[in-house]
C-alpha cells in the first residue's frame, strides 16, 4: 500500500513512539496531583511545553509568556479559539477556504449572534487581503466591527499557503484578533510563533509523525480566552481537564524533529511531488493542478482529470494499493464537493474529479515511480468509462 494521504494524518515516527512508549511506561501521569508522582508529571509536562515552545520560536518560560493551551487535536483548538477570543460581540471574519474546525465553530457563533463574514480567496486559493481590509472597514460602517479574523497558515486540500504576514500587518492596525490555523504547516514552512502576529495559532503533531488525539492553541502574550468545557484548575481553567502528559512528551519530540529536519524534508517532499505531478501531467495533459502558481506546500497536490468521477476513482485506487483523498479527510465517506475548491471557483467538472495526494518526508522515489502508472491507469480507464457514459 503506497500511503499518500499525509494531509489527514501521518504514520508515527519510530523515534517518537518510542519517546511515548517510554512516557507511558513511567507510572501514573496527573500534573494536578500533590504527591511525588504529580510533582514528576508537572515537570515532564512543563519541559515539554517549552521544548515545543522552543521548537517553534516562542519563549514560553519568561514571566510575561506565551502561553500553549493542550487540547486534544487541531478541531479542539479551532473551536476554543473561535469561541473564546476576540468580544462576547463582535464580528468574526473567516476565510471561506478554513477547514470544518472553524467554519463549522464560526457557524455555531453566528446561531448565538455574532455576525460572520467570509474573506474571499483568489482563483488560486489565497486569501484576498484586500478582501480583509473592505470587510473590516465594512464592518465599522455597519457599527458591529470585527473583533477576530481566523486565516490559515496553508490549507490542507490544495496546501497553498497563506499571506499571514500581511493578514497579521492589516489586523494589527485595526486592533483585530488573528487567529492562524497551523495545522498543516510544521515541519514545512518555517514558523516563529512570537513573530508571527497571530493572537493564537493551533497546531497537532498527528500531522508531522507525531501522536494524534493531542494538539495545541498558543496564545500570544497577554492573551486571554473563554473556555469552551468547564471543570476543573488545570491550565487555569481554560481548558480543563487532565493533560494527556505523555502524548505532550511525544509531542515535543516529533515538534522538535519535525523543525530540525525541515530543510532536508522540504527538499525531498518537493522532488517527490513534483515527480509524482509531472509523471501524471505527461500522461494526462489536461489535468488540472489546483493552485499550481501559487506558493504551496512542498508536500501537497490537488489534481482534477475532469471526466472522472473522484469517489469511482479514490475507491478504485484504494483496491490498486494507492491511499488518497478526495477531499478533507474530516468530510470524506460520503464528501460532498470540496468549499475549498468551490471558493476558488473551480467548476462542476473539476470540483466531481478533484483527487488529493501528500507525499510525507518518509515517502520514497519507488512509492512515487509506481504511484503515477496507477494512478494514470485507474484515471484512464474511468475517463473511457466516462465517455461510454455520456
Ligand atoms: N485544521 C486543518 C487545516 C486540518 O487539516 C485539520 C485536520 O485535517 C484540522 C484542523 C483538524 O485537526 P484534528 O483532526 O487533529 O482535529
Amino acid at each position: 500500500m503506497i500511503y499518500l494521504d499525509n494531509n489527514a494524518t501521518t504514520s508515527i515516527d519510530t523515534r517518537v513512539a518510542s519517546v511515548l512508549t517510554k512516557a507511558l511506561e513511567a507510572g501514573p501521569l496527573n500534573p494536578s496531583s500533590q504527591h511525588q508522582f504529580g510533582r514528576r508529571a508537572r515537570a515532564a509536562m512543563e519541559s515539554a511545553l517549552d521544548r515545543i515552545g522552543q521548537s517553534l520560536g516562542s519563549d514560553l518560560t519568561r514571566v510575561d509568556a506565551a502561553r500553549l493551551i493542550v487540547t486534544s487535536g487541531g478541531t479542539e483548538a479551532n473551536n476554543l479559539a473561535i469561541a473564546g477570543l476576540g468580544s462576547e460581540e463582535g464580528t468574526i471574519l473567516v476565510s471561506s477556504i478554513e477547514h470544518p474546525s472553524v467554519l463549522s465553530a464560526a457557524g455555531m457563533m453566528e446561531r448565538r449572534g455574532h455576525l460572520v463574514l467570509k474573506i474571499d480567496v483568489s482563483p488560486e486559493g489565497t486569501v484576498r487581503l484586500d478582501h480583509l481590509e473592505y470587510l473590516i472597514a465594512e464592518t465599522i460602517r455597519l457599527g458591529k466591527p470585527a473583533k477576530l479574523a481566523s486565516i490559515m497558515s496553508a490549507n490542507n486540500e490544495t496546501g497553498v499557503i497563506q499571506p499571514i504576514a500581511g493578514a497579521a500587518e492589516i489586523c494589527r492596525k485595526h486592533g483585530v484578533h488573528l487567529h492562524v490555523d497551523a495545522t498543516q504547516s510544521i515541519g514545512k514552512v518555517p514558523l516563529q510563533l512570537s513573530q508571527c502576529g497571530a493572537s493564537s495559532v493551533t497546531f497537532t503533531p498527528h500531522k508531522y509523525h507525531g501522536p494524534a488525539g493531542v494538539g495545541f492553541l498558543w496564545l500570544a502574550p497577554g492573551i486571554s480566552i473563554r473556555p469552551s468545557i468547564f471543570g476543573g484548575e488545570q491550565q487555569l481553567g481554560t481548558r480543563p481537564g487532565t493533560e494527556p502528559v505523555a502524548l505532550v512528551t511525544a509531542a515535543a519530540e516529533a515538534t522538535a524533529l519535525a523543525v530540525a529536519e525541515q530543510e532536508e524534508s522540504v527538499s525531498r517532499m518537493k522532488r517527490l511531488r513534483d515527480s509524482l505531478e509531472n509523471g501524471l501531467l505527461q500522461r494526462h495533459p489536461s489535468l488540472q493542478i489546483h493552485g499550481k502558481s501559487a506558493e504551496r506546500l512542498a508536500s501537497t497536490t490537488c489534481v482534477s482529470l475532469p471526466g472522472t468521477n473522484r469517489q469511482t476513482v479514490l475507491m478504485a485506487l484504494d483496491l490498486a494499493g494507492v491511499a488518497c483523498s478526495s477531499g478533507s479527510a474530516c468530510s470524506s465517506g460520503s464528501s460532498p464537493p470540496s468549499h475549498v475548491l468551490t471558493a476558488m471557483g473551480a467548476d462542476k467538472a473539476a470540483l466531481e474529479s478533484a483527487l488529493r495526494f501528500g507525499v510525507s518526508k518518509f515517502s520514497t522515489d519507488e512509492e512515487i515511480a509506481r504511484a503515477i502508472e496507477i494512478i494514470s491507469r485507474k484515471l484512464l480507464a474511468r475517463n473511457r468509462f466516462a465517455h461510454v457514459e455520456n
